[in-house]
């Protein structure tokens, strides 16, 4: 047992319903001062076999449970995570650095949302009825079996329920693989399914590096579908897995998402947009992290966002007034560093930041905000997942969309217009899963999310994730 932020925090596996321990253990590091926080068991292909095959016994009397007891037993679940809000975003914030004030009011709450919403959509599903000649058609959703669920480290808990959470709705079992940097909050929530009744086996973590479990999970031939949200090239090793079982595949993948700004907006909204994307310092999917500006409001621009820009505090994020904490991991601090480099030796240059942060020390990277990069360069068409942005100007409408467009991600998009002829004529040709006009990060669990082009397949949220989650059934009845 390890004690996480005064929070006790098993390291071990949890799989049918025990703890169990491993042979080999890795180190979870906090990005609050790179201290040592606990060992976490390192899983291989045999703790993954042992949690498919508990999930997979477990699935005949899951799936069989009414509508109205899984329901009941998500709300239960639900409950248990308010009842540990507080520790819940101890524990997240000491193992990714994200700000305790998000976790405490944003995220946690939303944890809890999860699995409410999906728990009461349930309740809603499946009345599709019609009639073709006489004939009477019924429309079901049948659970598919087993499902691996495989989570990043940005947003541990509140990604992972929200795969969790309409899977187990739908009547399937589930192995989840959380991230190797953040895999506490995941080991809380198996403790917190076992205090609300969960049947054993329904739900189960393994533990461990990507290709060690992730491998293994995603190549197994009793895994019926699988959910992942993480990076591109891990979308295609877990896409060739499982390719030999055509296991069915959601894919929620990274993004270079622009916020267009138009010279017919209120500038002050703009800035304000554009400063909120270093939020989760800029390890945000959905971040706009290229602000493409008219030209003409360029300069006005640039002084108001430097301005609020300006007024961001950045430390420790156990500390309410912190606006921007540490990057998660040292690698991937100079991971977003080589970006930065690169990009000033191609020709851009810092109009904010630019650099670690020196003063803090430890994984504290300046939010940074680089202009001059020529077309084509590598910081305009390569996901940096940290607190640099970019500025590029257009002078026309059409030219806006065309840089917009011009990578291989499909994220999102976000419009500041004055105009809603114009926010309709520029969304339309926009690819991305969701368009923002004039705010950002608006999420509702009705609306299908995903993204086009590299940045996923499929959607999820509302129907669109018990389509997923299920075997979609016709019954056609003679009258
Ligand atoms: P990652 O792809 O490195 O890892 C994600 C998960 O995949 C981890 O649990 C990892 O252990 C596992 N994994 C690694 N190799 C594997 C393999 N061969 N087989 C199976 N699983 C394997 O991504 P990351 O660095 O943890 O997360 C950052 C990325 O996630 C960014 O690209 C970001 O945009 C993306 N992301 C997308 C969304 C979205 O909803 N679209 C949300 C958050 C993050």
């Amino acid at each position: 047992m390890a004690t996480v932020a005064g929070v006790a925090v098993e390291p071990g596996h949890w799989i049918g319903g025990e703890r169990v321990g491993a042979a080999d253990a890795f180190e979870d590091v906090s990005p609050i001062g790179e201290r040592p926080l606990a060992e976490i068991a390192r899983g291989g292909p045999d703790a993954v076999d042992a949690a498919v095959t508990a999930a997979r016994a477990a699935f005949p009397a899951w799936s069989r449970t009414s509508r109205e007891e899984r329901a009941r037993l998500l709300h239960a679940i639900a409950d248990g995570v308010d009842k540990r809000v507080e520790e819940l975003a101890q524990v997240e914030t000491a193992d990714n650095g994200a700000l305790i004030r998000s976790h405490r009011r944003g995220v946690m709450p939303r944890v809890a949302h999860n699995f409410r919403f999906f728990a009461d959509w349930l309740l809603k599903l499946g009345h599709e009825d019609f009639d073709t000649r006489g004939h009477a058609n019924h429309v079901s959703w049948d659970p598919a079996g087993v499902c691996a669920l495989i989570t990043p480290w940005n947003a541990p808990l509140m990604l992972a329920t929200w795969k969790i959470a309409p899977a187990l709705a739908a009547g399937n079992t589930v192995v989840l693989k959380p991230a190797e940097w953040t895999p506490l909050t995941a080991s809380l929530l198996a403790d917190i399914t076992a205090e609300a009744g969960l049947p054993d086996g329904v739900f189960n973590v393994v533990q461990g590096y990507g290709a060690e479990v992730g491998g293994p999970l995603t190549a197994h031939p009793d895994v019926k579908r699988i959910s992942f949200t993480g990076s591109v090239p891990t979308a295609k090793a877990i896409a060739a897995a499982a390719a030999p079982n055509l296991t069915p595949l959601s894919l929620e993948l990274g993004g270079k998402s622009p916020l267009l700004v138009f010279a017919d907006v209120d500038l002050d909204l703009a800035a304000d947009l554009a400063v909120e994307q270093y939020d989760n310092a800029g390890q945000v999917c959905l971040a706009a992290t290229r602000l493409l500006v008219e030209s003409s409001v360029v300069g006005e621009f640039t002084e108001r966002f430097l301005a609020k820009a300006a007024a961001l505090r950045q430390g420790d994020p156990r500390d309410e007034a912190t606006d921007i904490g540490p990057q998660i991991h040292r690698r991937h601090l100079e991971r977003i560093d080589g970006f930065v480099r690169r990009a000033k030796d191609a020709g851009a240059r810092a109009l904010l930041g630019g650099g670690p942060n020196e003063e803090l020390g430890g994984l504290y990277y300046r939010p940074t905000l680089l202009t001059g990069a020529p077309d084509g360069a590598e910081i305009l068409t390569e996901e940096v997942f940290g607190p640099v942005l970019t500025l590029q100007t257009f002078d026309s409408e059409e030219q806006a969309i065309a840089i917009a467009n011009g990578t291989r991600f499909g994220l999102a998009a976000t419009l500041a217009t004055g105009d809603p002829e114009r926010a309709r004529r520029v969304t339309a040709q926009l690819v991305a899963g969701t368009v923002w006009v004039n705010c950002f990060f608006v999420r509702d669990l009705r609306a299908p999310f995903g993204g086009a082009r590299e940045s996923g397949m499929g959607r999820e949220g509302g129907d669109w994730s018990f389509d997923f989650y299920c075997d979609v059934k016709n019954t056609v009845t003679a009258p």
